[in-house]
């Protein structure tokens, strides 16, 4: 996969990008009894604060929706 790029905040125009990485109980969860999650990547504006763009690291263990 690509990496995304962020370049410029499309809020303030910033061009000043953090990564935040939500850990623990914030991990997002493939199960709904919370055995299997990741972590969950953001990237923020470090100008206004928005958060632009989030992703997991594991994409892969969350099952597709039918
Ligand atoms: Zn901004």
């Amino acid at each position: 996969m690509e990496p995304i790029k962020i370049e410029k905040c499309p809020y303030c125009g910033n061009t000043s990008i953090g990564i935040g990485y939500q850990l623990g109980q914030g991990s997002l969860s493939a199960s709904k009894m919370g055995l299997t999650g990741c972590k969950v990547v953001h990237m923020i504006c470090r100008g206004c604060g928005s958060i632009l763009y989030s992703r997991v690291e594991k994409p892969q263990i969350f099952k597709e929706e039918k």
